[in-house]
């Protein structure tokens, strides 16, 4: 299957974009290029429009990504077609994306590096699992909220670094802060403003911290 040029990886703020089909198997498209980010690294798959008909979900099979449309579209390959992102949706997913790795390290500065078991983000919220016995204690988590929304307010700059050693490997930093992740990120906290944090129990042994915009 042939690659997809992935724009995201450039510019996460590209929301509209031109893009030739270059592939049409019922309702899945593929394109020469996309700013479409595919679900992966624990980010939902974006939504929006590609020559006005509408995207239920973006995958990622190999270096091909495939754009689920809604239903079986007219256009045909070789068309050249105008693309947009749900920006809005997109860029809470941004903003909370970036507002879980920040939140994670004043987890980690409270509690000790608990195991992350997996998280999820999407434009509601960010839910990360961590293996942990026992409840998260409540004011300790008020505190990492009050920790994170001190550091956010602050405006630190928010960089994706590549490692040419690795090629592929994408490097979030932040401040004192840096992490391996694909995704796509806000340029400051300031974007991201205050978050609220809560705890859930997904099941024993394991326990869940939701990031939401506040
Ligand atoms: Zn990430």
């Amino acid at each position: 299957m042939p690659e997809t040029e992935k724009l995201y990886n450039d510019d996460p703020y590209l929301a509209k974009f031109k893009a030739k089909v270059v592939g049409i198997s019922g309702n899945v498209v593929k394109l020469d290029r996309t700013a479409f980010y595919p679900e992966g690294g624990g980010q939902v798959g974006d939504r929006g429009r590609i020559g006005g008909v509408n995207v239920e979900d973006i995958q990622i099979i190999g270096d091909a990504i495939q754009h689920i449309m809604e239903a079986e579209p007219g256009f045909n390959i070789g068309d050249e077609l105008d693309c947009e992102i749900d920006w809005e949706r997109r860029h809470r997913i941004m903003r909370l994306h970036s507002a879980a790795h920040i939140m994670e390290h004043f987890l980690w500065q409270r509690l000790g590096e608990i195991e992350r078991l997996g998280s999820r983000v999407d434009e509601k919220k960010d839910r990360a699992d961590y293996a942990y016995e026992g409840r998260l204690p409540a004011e300790e988590l008020k505190l990492v909220e009050e920790d994170a929304n001190r550091f956010l307010a602050e405006g630190h700059d928010i960089e994706i670094l590549s490692d040419p050693a690795r090629p592929g490997v994408r490097i979030w930093r932040c401040g004192p802060m840096e992490m391996l992740c694909g995704g796509t990120h806000v340029r400051s906290t300031e974007e991201i403003g205050a978050i609220k944090l809560k705890r859930k129990n997904p099941g024993r042994g394991v326990e869940r911290v939701e990031t939401s915009l506040a």
